[in-house]
This record gives structure tokens, C-alpha cells and sequence, in this order.
């Protein structure tokens, strides 16, 4: 494979729904990928913890990458199924003096946590079983002791790289501590799968969130000592709530599933993920194609991003009022009548599309338009007390005559009281649908069942 081409990944952990923050990190690095030609954006299940892992929630997150739109161009890892490389790997660690068995019990290192934390040290692990000999090492494990495989720090030095998003990054080798790489139970630790999986399958460019930053010094060490070409790391900015804490349940939806339930269109939750945290000057909607062509590494932000309801709304109204009237029918289907005639939901979608934002919103004028005849609001009260004579008599005949023919409806009532403008609209619509406000009558009168124009007019005569 050519060195300059892109592969990026997503590696999600399948313990829970897949929340925004990390569709936001799926975008990214989809972005990236697509960006130039032959790049390759890759998915990777972590599914190594058998507590916290459920097929339920890879089933959920492919359900919602894909109502995204983010393809993966090869088939996922799924890191469970992998047991086997990740085996030979640690052997070979262990092999080479880079790795070791550590004995130490959950109790003793609780124990020397809590003296490092008396003594104003940061906790890290003591090195105990580091100091073993190869024989006692070997002699505990033959008598059956559980043990973990540690990763052995060097002593010195420090570990540097270039992180895409925050810039050159130092960290002292002393303070890292020997780090477990397989559990007591045989399961790879995060550390190690993760970094030898993306070296394995030759990922470039890792976009991950800051709270990973601290992790990559560890794996950069893990695949040195492996010998493998490490990927470059970005760590991007932690999403937060309007209030800048981080964003969680009190903010509202906070999972993509949640959004997608309450109607929100994809490209309109795309759109608000690309300027998070991601500057542009395109203030259009983009296509991911679009998006695509105008991600750009150094425009990620260091701070943290601010999830926006009113921004994501935003996208929402200028998606959902673009839509074409197959998909602005599909979208609004459960919240129409079932048995709607197929012309009158044309029209009905038709109406109220540019009235409506979520498909909640669409329910009042399906009260409206398909609801017994509405009682005026007290706006439309007046405007019907207002109404010149003759208007309303006119306008139910022309009604009775054309049907649900606004246009007969309102040349008949015009030209019988000479009132125009809003003296002849506003009495009209008052009495069609009890509001002064509301979407094209023209149109909306076209979603009415046959003679409910009349019905409604004849009530004001
Ligand atoms: N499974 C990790 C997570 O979901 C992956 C982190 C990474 O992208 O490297 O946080």
C-alpha cells in the first residue's frame, strides 16, 4: 500500500448507544479518509470486554453509522475474534523483556495507591514483580498463581510525538508507570489491542477523544517495542453541553438513536457535528462529500465544543424544508391519518412542510386539517368579528359550488364585499382553520376532506 494514503478508523466499544460525541469522531475520521482519492476509513468493534460488551449495541451502532451515512470500506475487526493474534503478540512482548507477569492482588495494590497518594505521589504501579527473578517468576506461575502481563517502562527518557490537534506532546517515561497489557483473566487490555490492531492494519491517522490523550504514550511505547509503524494520533476536544459541562443526559439527546427518534434528518445532525469543535467558513449544507472536501486537520480546535440545540435546529429546518416530496412524505408518515387518500397527502405534506421543523410540529395541522372543524383562537375570534358583510355567505356558496377551491373560495367572497388583503384573508382563514397563521391555504384546502371547506364557512354565515 502506497505510504501517502490515508486510512483512518472508528473503534467503538459496544457498551452503550452511540452518543454524540463519538458520531462526531466516526465523522471526522470518515472525513478524513474520503478527503483525497484511495483513502480508506476502517471500523474496528472493541468487544474485548465480555461484561460490558453487547451484540445489541454493535447491531444499534452499525444501525446508526449507517443512518448516518458513514460507510466503512472493509469489512469491521471485531476484536473478540482476535484473541489468537493478540496472544502471539503478548508472547512475543514477554519474549522479548518487554512485558511481565505481576502477581501483585487487587488488595496489595490498593494498599500501595493509597501509601503513594499519603506520600503526595501520583499512583502508579510500585514495579514489585518487576524485580522478580525468571525463576521465581517461573516457579509462581507453575504453582497455579493468577497473574496479569505488565508492559516494562524504560526507566528513562521520554516519549514525544506530534499530536494532531494539540501539537508536540512530552511525556516523562518515569511517570507512566508499568501498565497492565493482559488481564488476570487472559483478555487483552485496551492499551494493547487497540495500538497493535490499528498498526496491524495499517491506519495512518488516528482521530480519538482527549480523553485518550494520555493513553497514546503508552501504546507508541507498545509498538515500539513491536517493532510496528505507529499511526499519527489527534485527540479531539471533549464535546460539552451549552453550559460547557460535559455533555450528558441533562443536556437532552445526548445519543444519536435519540435524535433520530424525535425526527432529526442526518444530514442535519452531520452538519452540526462537522463545526464542532471543527472550524469552517462554509455556512451551507453539506453533503458528506462536501464536508469531505472541506475537512481540514488544522481547523480542529483545541477547546472544548459546544453541542448547540439551536444550531443543530437550524440544520434541521434548512434539511427538512429541502426535502423532496417523497421524502418529506416518508418522514412525516406516522404522524399522518393512515387512511389519508394518497392527493390529499401530497397536498397535506405539501402544506405544511415550511411550517414545520421536527414531525411533532406537523401535528397541529393534522388537528387542523383532519380534526373536527377547529374553534377559532382568540386572534381569529376578532378577525372573524371584524369580517365585512356578505364575506363569509360568498365564500361558503363558493365552497358549496367548487369544493375545496381556495381560489373560487376567495375571488367569490372578495367580490362580493370588496374586501382584499388581510380584511378578506384573515376572516377566511380564521374560519378554515380557527388560526391566523398557518401554511398556504391554497394548498392546505387541497388536503381537506371533500366539503370540509364548507362545513367550516358555513359556521360563520
Ligand atoms: N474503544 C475506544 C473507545 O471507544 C477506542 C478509542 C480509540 O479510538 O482509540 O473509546
Amino acid at each position: 500500500m502506497s505510504p501517502s494514503l490515508v486510512v483512518t478508523r472508528f473503534a467503538p466499544s459496544p457498551s452503550g448507544e452511540l452518543h454524540l460525541g463519538n458520531a462526531r469522531t466516526a465523522l471526522f475520521s470518515a472525513l478524513y479518509a474520503h478527503r483525497g482519492s484511495g483513502g480508506r476509513f476502517l471500523l474496528r468493534i472493541e468487544d474485548t470486554d465480555a461484561e460490558r460488551s453487547r451484540e445489541e449495541f454493535v447491531t444499534a451502532l452499525l444501525a446508526d453509522l449507517h443512518w448516518l451515512g458513514l460507510a466503512w470500506d472493509a469489512v469491521p475487526l471485531r476484536q473478540s475474534q482476535r484473541r489468537g493474534i493478540y496472544a502471539a503478540q503478548l508472547a512475543h512482548l514477554e519474549a522479548g523483556g518487554h512485558a511481565y507477569a505481576c502477581f501483585c492482588s487487587s488488595a496489595q495494590l490498593e494498599a500501595s495507591r493509597r501509601a503513594q497518594q499519603a506520600a503526595g505521589k501520583p499512583p502508579r504501579y510500585a514495579g514489585t514483580c518487576r524485580r522478580l527473578t525468571p525463576a521465581e517468576r517461573a516457579a509462581r506461575l507453575a504453582a497455579g498463581e493468577a497473574a496479569t502481563l505488565r508492559f516494562a517502562v524504560p526507566e528513562q527518557g521520554e516519549v514525544v510525538f506530534n499530536d494532531l490537534v494539540h501539537g508536540p506532546r512530552h511525556f516523562a517515561c518515569r511517570d507512566l508507570g508499568d501498565f497492565i497489557l493482559r488481564r488476570a483473566d487472559g483478555s487483552p487490555a485496551f492499551f494493547f489491542s487497540n495500538a497493535l490492531d490499528d498498526a496491524e492494519s495499517e491506519v495512518t491517522h488516528v482521530l480519538r477523544g482527549e480523553d485518550h490523550l494520555t493513553n497514546t504514550p503508552r501504546q507508541l511505547l507498545i509498538l515500539q517495542a513491536l517493532g510496528l509503524q505507529a499511526p499519527q494520533y489527534g485527540h479531539l476536544s471533549l464535546l460539552t453541553g451549552e453550559d460547557g459541562t460535559p455533555l450528558s443526559k441533562r443536556h437532552g439527546a445526548t445519543s444519536v438513536r435519540e435524535l433520530r427518534d424525535r425526527g432529526f434528518l442526518p444530514e442535519a445532525v452531520l452538519n452540526h457535528l462537522f463545526r464542532l469543535g471543527h472550524s469552517t467558513p462554509v455556512n451551507d449544507l453539506l453533503t458528506l462529500a462536501q464536508m469531505a472536501a472541506a475537512f481540514e486537520l488544522p481547523h480542529l480546535q483545541r477547546s472544548p465544543a459546544h453541542f448547540d440545540t439551536a444550531q443543530l435546529l437550524h440544520w434541521q429546518r434548512v434539511t427538512a424544508h429541502a426535502l423532496s416530496a417523497e421524502a418529506a412524505q416518508a418522514w412525516l408518515a406516522l404522524q399522518l391519518p393512515p387512511d389519508l387518500p394518497p392527493g390529499q397527502r401530497e397536498a397535506f405534506v405539501r402544506a405544511v412542510l415550511p411550517n414545520v421543523v421536527l414531525p411533532a410540529d406537523a401535528d397541529e395541522w393534522v388537528a387542523v386539517a383532519f380534526g373536527p372543524p377547529p374553534e377559532p383562537q382568540e386572534d381569529a375570534r376578532e378577525a372573524l368579528g371584524r369580517c365585512a358583510p356578505g364575506l363569509m355567505t360568498a365564500a361558503a356558496q363558493a365552497a358549496r359550488d367548487h369544493g375545496n377551491d381556495f381560489k373560487a373560495i376567495a375571488d367569490a367572497a372578495k367580490a362580493a364585499s370588496g374586501a382584499k388583503g388581510a380584511a378578506l384573508f384573515k376572516p377566511l382563514r380564521a374560519a378554515l382553520t380557527g388560526r391566523l397563521h398557518g401554511p398556504e391555504l391554497g394548498l392546505l384546502l387541497q388536503a381537506f376532506a371533500p366539503g370540509a371547506a364548507q362545513q367550516r364557512l358555513e359556521r360563520f354565515t
